[in-house]
């Protein structure tokens, strides 16, 4: 039976709780992590908050898709133990929680193109954190950059807290699901799943040994062809986020684009 929460009580802090936070609008994304979540066997717990903290543009904050009844059905029909449902002055008391402020990594990509966005990201974590003391928790490697930041705070912080992580859940296109696709038109889906499409080019040409710097254009010309407007296409070393050199093996793309104005974000790995 699912028990829809505001507050964190004593039943809960004395349970070993697997955590899944989301700002709502859940789909099968948020979904896959609560599979993920039930595999531990612990109790799983999900947070539908809407952190304004983190969010650096006050419209994208106001559009944000809210569809709260059908997140509670969605979360049910998965079995999820705790939805947990907590008003703003529950997260910020007036007393004020301790800022998180982000390693060199957070001002970079989607730091740099939104300012304030992971001291906003990691500052709700680390409180959500704070409140539910969970065993583990999950994220999802659609947000790569986040998911990097909130491994380095657990590590800052020596928090005691197993960070599982979450494969993208795309569509049949290759589009990654996002609560943001819910502003896009049909047309528009089918534009965007070009994002990944012109990922994969991409990290087929480095495959076949092309460079970065060629790789990438290629890239950013696939993203121009489809009428995509982009704001970053970035290859990182995926166990630092630096540029990667010749002893990276793990590697990253990041994008950040908009389609119809809907600022969207996806990444692929690459092995070489
Ligand atoms: P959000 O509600 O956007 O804050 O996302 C909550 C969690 O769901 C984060 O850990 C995201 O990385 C994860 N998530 C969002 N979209 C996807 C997706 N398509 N596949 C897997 N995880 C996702």
């Amino acid at each position: 039976m699912t028990k829809v929460i505001n507050t964190i009580n004593d039943d809960i802090l004395s349970e070993n709780i697997c955590f899944i936070p989301t700002m709502g609008a859940i789909h099968e994304g948020h979904l896959s992590l609560v599979d993920i979540g039930k595999e531990t066997n612990l109790k799983t717990l999900v947070s539908i908050f809407l952190n304004r903290r983190q969010f650096n543009n006050d419209d994208d904050f106001k559009n944000y898709p809210i569809e709260l009844e059908q997140d509670i059905e969605f979360l049910k029909s998965r079995g999820v133990d705790f939805i947990f449902l907590p008003q703003e002055s529950y997260i910020y008391p007036s007393e004020g929680v301790p800022s998180i402020v982000p390693s060199k990594v957070g001002s970079i990509l989607e730091g740099a193109s939104r300012p304030g966005h992971f001291e906003g990201v990691l500052t709700v974590v680390n409180r959500l954190f704070d409140l539910i003391k969970p065993s583990h928790a999950v994220f999802g490697k659609k947000d790569a950059q986040q998911l990097f930041l909130i491994k380095d705070m657990v590590n800052r912080l020596d928090l005691n807290i197993e960070i599982i992580e979450g494969e993208i859940f795309r569509d049949i296109n290759g589009l990654a699901l996002s609560s943001r696709n819910k502003h896009l038109s049909q047309d528009a889906k089918l534009i965007a799943a070009n994002i990944f499409k012109s990922l994969q080019k991409v990290a087929k040409e480095i495959n076949l040994g092309k460079s970065f710097e060629e790789s990438v254009e290629l890239g950013i010309n696939s993203f121009n062809q489809n009428e995509i407007d982009l704001d970053y296409l970035e290859i990182v070393d995926e166990e630092n986020f630096n540029y990667p050199n010749k002893y990276s093996k793990k590697l990253k793309l990041l994008t950040a684009a908009y389609v119809e104005n809907v600022r969207l974000i996806d990444n692929i790995d690459i092995e070489i």
